[in-house]
């Protein structure tokens, strides 16, 4: 970056550093001067002195006193040992140090030497439980006393006193070679102290306020490096003319919307407004739609395809299960009755005749609209023109799925559409190559769902409830859990839960569902509760996303507390989808504070958003999306849930530097356009 390029300068050029030891430093992942630098410790030992006023009963203190007396020590066992010693300490107090197994120590515990010791305080007995020690007089400059001593994450082979001298070392040799790498203008507008000192700091800090100053310097650069490759790429991928510009017939889509059976509501209007803005656009659409669960994506979607069908192109619906598949055709052919628009489905359990047949059809563009799984954008599948491709209810669609277009000579644009709410701060993280619409508010008339967690002894009553709401002319669903590792036994429990159900209600049609049965089993048990043949249907988690039943209003939950938050906002989103009122009733015997505190939070709220920045804060952000495909980052020093407004205000700074024609020209800024080449945080696609 600067004059020395510290990535460049390989660990044997510091000094107690040879071959075998840098063998050991890259297994932990760093090769360069540069990275090892950047390894900061993820906590300190805090050995600055404390007065003994203060402490509380089993804290970690440091303390220093003199010897008083002579050390006892007692042996038992083969190897177990007891040494005790009296300190005086501040002059005033007399109190008992302890150390367990370490009876070399007596011989250097004379009477009147001063001593530190670091350990934890047992309040009624006076005693310090001493881990370490220290001899002022001896340890000179390498005293450890009154320090903060950084504690590094180490793997096999490699010692914490090992890193700490390592990186001391390199401080000392290349400390000075750290070069800036953020713009005068932002260090000198947020007063940041310099990258120099900011990571000797992070290594070696001497107290809180400085270590402050340090971290939040370095969460700032790190978030803002992250946004700026994210913010250039963004700002590429809009400039490019890689898209199609769709000529969209307007006054056919307004008339589109006019004849729905509903009411738009304003934030339906405003993204499909954004969505039309976009195919006109020269550029290809990469835009993420986030709504609640019942918030109305589908219309959305359906909006953005008729434009694109009106411009003469062709449109793809993509969805994760084959169950959201069918519910989609239909649920499009229903809106777009009159409009003569093709919808074809493509899934795996076409014959192949039928599937042979579907494909022609689309390659000769009698097909408008192709809904399937994902399934449908691959292989020997080729449209005349595909205009648009919407995801529903899938993360992220791939950017190995956006290749596979490209390489079929296809660049349509691209709607995302997700249930999941993603807070903020993650949206722009993990997403913040995309552009992104949110529904705010639920379709007009909609009553909050009521919900309640109840424990496994009140299944009379929740029988009860399924009775009455059933006795309503209403449906109910009910969820058994289904864990991976043991799927053989879940689904084993929804199907005697099933029994169990048909025993209690007789004169009822419980229905069962689950990820084993045929796609035509589950297509017929779908169908048949779509229209009301069915009133209870026993499920597994394959109704959690997408499935619309507006006149199902009882949702209930099996072991509530195996479902994470979000899964559980999506189970209960699939009640509570028109204007009756809806139940969702939590089954679960809580056995720890998450858990308890996971059904609070779905009791308390049916806000998608609030849930999201509740589960955030209980998961934490690696955990939000699950390990998979998380599309998140790792941070050396950001914390995503507690820095965001730094985020925020990175994000913003870097939008503004990479929209100045001179961050693409000015020679002092090099260096970060070199960055954005290197390695970082990704986030979205490298830049190509
Ligand atoms: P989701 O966003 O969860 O995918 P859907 O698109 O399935 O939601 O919509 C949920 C239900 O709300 C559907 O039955 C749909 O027809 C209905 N709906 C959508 N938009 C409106 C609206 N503006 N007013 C009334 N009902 C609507
Ligand atoms: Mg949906």
């Amino acid at each position: 970056m600067a004059a020395v390029d510290l990535y460049t300068i390989p660990l044997r050029q510091i000094r107690g550093v040879g071959a075998e030891k840098a063998k050991e430093l890259d297994a932990l992942g760093l090769h360069s001067v540069g990275q090892l630098l950047e390894y900061y410790p993820f906590r300190y030992e805090d050995y600055r002195l404390r007065d003994l006023t203060e402490v509380k009963d089993g804290e970690k203190i440091t303390i220093q006193g003199t010897l008083y007396g002579e050390p006892v020590l007692s042996v038992y066992g083969r190897s177990k040992s007891r040494l005790t010693v009296r300190l005086m300490t501040g002059g005033r107090f007399l109190i008992t140090a302890v150390w367990f197994n370490r009876h070399y120590m007596k011989d250097k515990l004379t009477p009147g030497k001063e001593i530190v010791v670091s350990g934890k305080w047992e309040e009624k007995r006076q005693t310090i439980i001493v881990s370490s020690s220290e001899f002022p007089e001896a340890a000179g400059d390498k005293a450890r006393t009154g320090t903060l001593q950084p504690v590094y994450s180490t793997a096999e082979g490699i010692t914490q006193t090992f890193l700490r001298k390592v990186i001391r070392q390199a401080l000392v040799q290349f400390g000075d070679k750290i070069g800036e790498v953020l713009p005068e203008e932002l260090v000198e507008r947020y007063r940041f102290i310099t990258r120099k000192e900011a990571v000797a700091v992070l290594h070696q800090p001497t107290d809180a306020r400085e270590g402050q100053a340090a971290r939040r310097r370095m969460v700032y650069e790190e978030l803002f490096l992250f946004q700026l490759k994210v913010q250039a790429y963004r700002l590429l991928n809009r400039t490019k003319a890689d898209g199609v510009p769709h000529k969209v017939d307007r006054p056919k889509v307004r008339d589109f919307v006019r004849r729905l059976p509903f009411t738009l509501t304003h934030s339906q209007k405003q993204v499909i407004a954004e969505i039309l803005d976009d195919l006109e656009a020269p550029h290809a659409m990469n835009r993420l739609l986030q709504g609640d669960v019942g918030a109305g994506k589908t219309v959305v979607a359906a909006a953005g395809l008729y434009a694109v069908i009106t411009a003469g192109a062709q449109g793809a619906l993509m969805v994760p299960t084959e169950i959201l598949a069918e519910q989609h055709k239909a649920s499009l052919e229903r809106l777009f009755e009159g409009f003569g628009v093709q919808i074809a489905l493509l899934t795996g359990s076409l014959t192949d005749k039928q599937r042979k047949d579907a494909l022609a059809a689309l390659q000769m563009g009698l097909t408008d609209i192709l809904v399937g799984t994902h399934a449908l954008i691959q292989e020997d599948v080729f449209f005349r023109n595909l205009g648009l491709v919407v995801t529903d209810e899938q993360h992220r669609f791939g950017v190995q799925q956006r290749g596979i277009l490209r390489r079929k000579g296809m660049n349509p644009d691209v709607l995302s559409m997700t249930a999941t709410p993603i807070p903020r701060t993650l949206a722009i993280t993990a997403f913040g190559d995309l552009d992104i619409s949110t529904l705010k508010e639920l379709p007009k008339g909609r009553k909050p769902i009521l919900t309640y967690s109840v424990t496994h002894d009140k299944m009379d009553r929740v029988l009860g409830f399924i009775r009455q709401e059933v006795g309503k002319g209403r449906q109910a669903y009910v969820v058994c859990p289904l864990i991976e590792e043991s799927e053989k036994l879940d689904v084993q429990n929804a199907i005697d839960v099933h029994v169990q159900l048909m025993q209690a209600f007789p004169d009822l049609r419980i229905g069962l569902l689950h990820g084993r049965m045929s796609s035509q089993e589950k297509d017929e048990i779908m169908t048949a509760f779509k229209e009301n043949q069915v009133h209870v249907l026993v499920s597994t988690t394959v109704i959690e996303v997408g499935v619309d039943v507006p006149n199902a209003t009882l949702m209930i939950i099996y072991d509530a507390v195996r479902f994470g938050l979000s899964q559980l906002h999506q189970l209960r989103g699939r009640v509570g989808r028109s204007e009756l009122q809806s139940y969702c009733v939590l089954i679960a015997d809580p056995k720890n504070e998450i858990a308890k505190e996971r059904l609070k939070v779905m009791t308390e709220t049916n806000d998608g958003f609030e849930i999201a920045r509740r589960d955030l804060e209980l998961r934490g952000p690696g955990d939000f999306f699950g390990t998979k495909q998380s599309g998140l980052p790792e941070f050396k020093v950001a914390d995503l849930v507690s820095d965001f407004e730094v985020l925020e205000q990175a994000r913003e700074d870097a939008a503004e530097l990479v929209a100045e024609p001179r961050f693409w020209t000015a020679a002092e800024l090099a260096p970060l356009r070199e960055f954005l080449n290197r390695d970082v945080p990704e986030g979205g696609e490298p830049l190509d």
